[in-house]
């Protein structure tokens, strides 16, 4: 398919990634041993209109529109992430995920938390909003700030990860209220933590008899995998049953080595998901959705959910219809495997939660059957009991 050609990438993206990570390199006076360590890309995230300039040919245009988004919002680009960008390419995927745009600024139809999570908050940096599981925000910190950011209002302008006394807090309320089985761990991003920090963390949350699965939520795999090193693999493989999702936008961030950092935790036994985000302009495309979706199971990660994206404040130039997601479900259902597809949905105001949303499949009902539709278009009358 015609489609397939132009998304998948090539070995030519490849060597442009190695040559910006050269130049890169020579920039900020650092070696491949620097590349290498997680905690020099976490440093050395690029986050200076200045430093940018000296790095990719941008216009004085651009450079007057970043100095002018990020009095508001602020921007930081791991070095590995940054090479991957296209600068001669105005809709490259990376770009437009961390690059400020004027139209960040221009979005007056959204609101700072339209999920309410504030609202949500029981106890230390929980958020709840299910019976039998919850999320820990445990750090506000991430390799590279996402334009499309669901919880930018909480990324302000330092790195604060969450304090001990708030951890301890969320353990205490998890470790009095026996329903949870389910602790989902995210941010900001928890793999931006220390190792020796996590693991304590982990080992509470273990030591908890009732609580069944750990999840962790992190895009750093993809934003920075030099962090996926083997300390940090057989720490995490002591606290199995734990999954990871990701959240993988478009197969261009499907690099050789965010590749070889996911295979390592499939590797581990850990069962890796992803969470997609529809983003107009980057992934609202089916033939995309489909590429992204096949070229995750091959690197063994299950695409779990799409998002519609949320009303976020800055973010209304991503916003797509709920239409164009089921558009996707639709060219997905039937033209690929069941594997490759993901749940779509769209979360209801106010943090009322999750929502599927499937393209229509039951035409309309009888006494005693159901007229369906299939993935062909057929209509067919099925017998019901
Ligand atoms: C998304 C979310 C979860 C996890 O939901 P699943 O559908 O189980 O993946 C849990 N708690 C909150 C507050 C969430 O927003």
């Amino acid at each position: 398919m015609e489609a397939r050609k132009e998304i998948v990438f090539a070995d030519n993206i490849e060597k442009d990634f190695i040559k910006n990570r050269d130049h890169i390199l020579e920039v900020l006076k650092a070696d491949l041993s620097d590349w290498n360590n997680w905690h020099w890309q976490l440093q050395n995230r690029i986050d200076s209109v200045e430093l940018l300039q000296k790095i990719f040919d941008i216009t004085e245009l651009e450079a007057a529109e970043i100095k002018e988004v990020e009095q508001k919002y602020r921007w930081a680009v791991s070095p590995y992430f940054l090479a991957l960008i296209d600068w001669k390419d105005k809709d490259c995927p990376i770009r437009k995920q961390v690059i400020p745009t004027l139209a960040e600024l221009e979005d007056q139809d959204s609101l700072a938390d339209p999920m309410a999570e504030k609202l949500t908050n029981p106890a230390g940096a929980i958020t709840r909003r299910y019976p039998d599981r919850l999320i820990i925000n445990l750090s506000n910190v991430c390799a590279s700030f996402c334009r499309h950011c669901q919880r930018r209002r909480a990324i302000g302008q330092v790195d604060r990860h969450c304090s001990k006394k708030k951890v301890e807090e969320s353990i205490d309320y998890i470790r009095k209220n026996e329903e949870i089985r389910d602790v989902l761990l995210t941010g900001g991003d928890p793999l931006t933590i220390e190792n020796k920090r996590l693991e304590e963390i982990l080992s509470s949350l273990r030591e908890i008899e009732h609580v069944e699965i750990i999840r962790i939520g992190s895009r750093v795999p993809i934003t920075m995998p030099q962090r996926i090193t083997d300390k940090l693999i057989s720490m995490l493989e002591k606290f199995h049953p734990l999954y990871i999702n990701f959240q993988i936008n478009h197969p261009k961030e499907l690099s050789k080595s965010a590749s070889k950092a996911i295979l390592k935790l499939a590797d581990a036994g850990i069962p890796l998901g992803n969470q997609a985000v529809l983003l107009k302009g980057i992934n609202d495309n089916p033939h995309l959705m489909k590429a992204l979706n096949q070229e995750l199971l091959k690197v063994r990660v299950k695409p779990y959910y799409i998002f519609h994206a949320k009303r976020v404040i800055g973010t209304g130039h991503f916003r797509t219809s709920v239409d164009a997601g089921i558009e996707i479900m639709e060219y997905l259902r039937g033209y690929t495997s069941g594997m490759a597809i993901p749940q779509f949905i769209v979360n209801a105001p106010l943090g009322l939660g999750k929502t599927p949303i499937n393209p229509q499949y039951i035409i309309s009902r009888g006494p005693d059957y159901l007229v369906l539709r299939t993935w062909e278009g057929k209509v067919v009358k099925y017998k019901d009991r």
